[in-house]
This record gives C-alpha cells, sequence and structure tokens, in this order.
C-alpha cells in the first residue's frame, strides 16, 4: 500500500505538504516572551473563517469530541434541557454525551438522510413556555449520512418561536469548506477541529463562543477543569495557554489559516462545491442513491452512498483498501453495510477525486456491481473538464 494514495475519508483529511512542514517543527518555549506574537493573530484570524466578529475562539488540545464537551459544561447545569435532532451517528453521539452528562435531552428523532427539522425545532420551542430549553444543538453537517442542514432556518425558527435558548453548531466538517456564518446565524457555540477542513493533524479542539455563550459561563454548574473557558481565556488573554499548548499544531494552524486567505474562502466553497457536483455526478451515473434526501441537503464534504440491496458495503470499502491501498468511508450506525461515503474535504484537487472514483469503481466491478467500468470517472470528467477554474491554480 502507498501513502503516496489519498484517503477518502471525511476526515482527518490529506494533509498538504505545506501544511505537513509547517507543523514540523522543534520545540519552543510556549512560556517565552515571544509566544504571544504567534498566539493572538491567529486566534483573530480564525474568527473570519467561522464568520465572526462577536465571537471568542477557543481552541483546547483535544478532537472535535472534545469541543463538544467544554461546550455543554461551560454554558450548562445538570438537568437543563437541551433541544436536538437526531438524523446520523454524529448528532446522535453528541445526544449521547449530553444524556450522560446529566442533561435533560429533548430529543426529535429524523429519518438518517434528513436534515435538522426547523418546524419541528420552531413547535418544541413554542410549547416550552416556561422556558426550560437552554440550548438548541445542531450538527450542520452529518458526517454519516453527507446531510448539510440549513442553519439560517434554525435561526428564524428560534426567532420566529422568540425562544432565548442558546445555538450551538458541530461545524467540525463543514468549517473551512462550507459557508458558515457564525454571526449571522446568531450562533452562540461552534465546534470544529483540526482534522478536516483545516487540514490539520488531529488534536486541537477549534471553538467560537458569542457574548451570549460567555455570559453563560459563571452560572453554569456542570464540573470542568481541562476544558474550562474560563481559564483558556484568562491565559489567552496574555498571549498563553494555562497548560503546553499543542505547538505544532498551532504553527499549523497559521499556514492553514495562510492557505485558506490566499485561495479566497469563497474560492475553497466554490472548490468544495465543484468537486462534489464531480463526485454526484458520479454516483449517478453509476445508477447509485445517495443517503441525502433531497439536493438541497446535498453535503460538499462528504457523499454517503447507498450500495445496491444485495451488496454489503463493508465488503466494498475493503476491498478497495486491500486490492488497491484506498480508504473510503464505511457506513456507520444505521448505514453500516448498507451504504459507503466518499470524503471530498480539504485539499483535493480533481485529479485526486477522479482517483478515487476510478478506484472505487474498479472494486465495485470485481464485486460485480450492475455498473459500468468508467461511467462514474467518465461522468466527472465531463463535470470537471466543463467547470475548470483558476482556483485550483491558486489553491496549489
Ligand atoms: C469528525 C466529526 C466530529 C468530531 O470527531 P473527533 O473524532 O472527536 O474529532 C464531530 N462531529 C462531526 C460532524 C464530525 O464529522
Amino acid at each position: 500500500m502507498s501513502t503516496q494514495n489519498p484517503v477518502f475519508i471525511p476526515g482527518p483529511t490529506n494533509i498538504p505538504d505545506r501544511l505537513r512542514y509547517a507543523m514540523n517543527a522543534q520545540t519552543r518555549d510556549h512560556r517565552a516572551p515571544d509566544f504571544v506574537e504567534t498566539l493572538l493573530p491567529i486566534l483573530e484570524d480564525t474568527k473570519d473563517v467561522f464568520g465572526t466578529k462577536d465571537g471568542t475562539i477557543i481552541t483546547f488540545p483535544s478532537s472535535g469530541t472534545g469541543g463538544w464537551e467544554a461546550a455543554i459544561t461551560n454554558t450548562l447545569s445538570p438537568g437543563d434541557a437541551v433541544l436536538v435532532a437526531r438524523y446520523g451517528m454524529f448528532s446522535h453521539r453528541w445526544i449521547d454525551m449530553c444524556e450522560r452528562h446529566g442533561l435533560d435531552v429533548r430529543v426529535i428523532d429524523c429519518s438518517w438522510g434528513a436534515g435538522a427539522p426547523a418546524d419541528k425545532f420552531e413547535e418544541a420551542l413554542k410549547s416550552d413556555s416556561l422556558g426550560s430549553i437552554k440550548a438548541v444543538l445542531v450538527t450542520h453537517n452529518e458526517t454519516a449520512t453527507g446531510v448539510r442542514s440549513d442553519i439560517g432556518a434554525i435561526r428564524r425558527a428560534m426567532d420566529a418561536a422568540d425562544h432565548d435558548a442558546m445555538l450551538f453548531i458541530d461545524c467540525v466538517s463543514s468549517l473551512g469548506s462550507m459557508p458558515f456564518e457564525m454571526d449571522a446565524w446568531g450562533v452562540d457555540i461552534a465546534i470544529s477541529g483540526s482534522q478536516k477542513g483545516f487540514m490539520l493533524y488531529t488534536g486541537m479542539a477549534i471553538l467560537a463562543a458569542s457574548p451570549k455563550a460567555l455570559a453563560a459561563m459563571d452560572a453554569a454548574e456542570l464540573p470542568r477543569t481541562f476544558f474550562d473557558f474560563r481559564d483558556m481565556m484568562g491565559a489567552n488573554a496574555k498571549g498563553g495557554y494555562p497548560y503546553t499548548p499543542p505547538l505544532q499544531l498551532i504553527y499549523g494552524l497559521r499556514e492553514s489559516l495562510d492557505m485558506i486567505a490566499e485561495e479566497g474562502l469563497q474560492n475553497v466553497y466554490d472548490r468544495h462545491t465543484r468537486l462534489a457536483d464531480g463526485v454526484r455526478s458520479a454516483v449517478a451515473a453509476w445508477g447509485l442513491e445517495l443517503v441525502a434526501e433531497s439536493p438541497d441537503l446535498y453535503s460538499d464534504t462528504v457523499s454517503a452512498i447507498y450500495v445496491p440491496v444485495g451488496f454489503d458495503a463493508n465488503e466494498l470499502i475493503n476491498h478497495a483498501f486491500d486490492s488497491y491501498g484506498v480508504s473510503f468511508g464505511a457506513g456507520l450506525g444505521q448505514m453500516d453495510g448498507k451504504a459507503f461515503r466518499i470524503g471530498h474535504l480539504g485539499m483535493l484537487t480533481d485529479v485526486m477525486v477522479l482517483s478515487g472514483l476510478a478506484t472505487i469503481e474498479m472494486a465495485m466491478a470485481d464485486l460485480d456491481y450492475p455498473i459500468t467500468l468508467g461511467a462514474g470517472v467518465a461522468a466527472a470528467q465531463e463535470h470537471f473538464r466543463k467547470s475548470s477554474t483558476t482556483s485550483l491554480a491558486k489553491a496549489a
């Protein structure tokens, strides 16, 4: 198996050489006076990617899951109600975490393939006349099903219900790849991580918190120490960290922000749309179905694809790995065996995407799927030829 092959899992993503070099850094003293010059501009520049001016950026040495834990423990107390919809493995895991923290979790179950139901949120908030619901939790991009939800619609539903709950968004697999507008959508905490749109090693949770979320900190009674926003913000204000910072990831984030700014955020988003459209045209040419129920829900960072009845998606991705040395995403939870996923986020080019489509096509042909070898690749080639842009050249 060659490590030159890209991965087609929806995170961690392929790491551009430029970022690998940036993270290959010798130890520096994080208590030296010059560390402040490194850290503070990074926290400031990260705001652009979240679409916030009012928010505060808070990082932790952790994967994205720790970011969830930080969000709830810093703002909520045992017994507080939270409203959340379950429509995939990541929204499910967030629900599980809230339950284990002793929150009163009001779950709206949706089909896997649907998005967050703004109308049902509005109904639930309208009937919460006592204001028990303290936060609404939404997974922006459900990585298990390839579904992107409309966060603006959730905000409008909350406003229509005239409800004061905070809005927490998991944007781990969307931030830096698809548009995210923290301020415009009235998001109170947005949670991401280093290993997806930022294209870095795993190991840093990256959050943005609104003034309203920060105002809830002192009254929040859920226990936290390592993840206490107040310790982190207090240390950050002096250009430091309350404990040893993940220095190499911080260097990597500096370089990642520079890469994203050089390409231009809008160009990054457009590139993801274009590549995703290429993948989707291949899926259509294979005659297969996406898990996402309608085009308005299609994710530009990951496609979850049903295999035909009678086939096993796990066998398919294991075969692609064993025979061709290329990884694709497995079906998670309810999708286990029924669907596989193609991750198309981070630093990808047309050429990389075509190689992934060609590989999974070979694996499908080997396993006697009812597809025509080359059909998906040809459809994507046509799409890429017609939509070729200069943003890729800039990105390289
Ligand atoms: C990757 C991901 C996470 C976080 O996972 P970690 O493995 O803890 O970094 C959370 N939510 C979504 C939607 C994700 O895609």
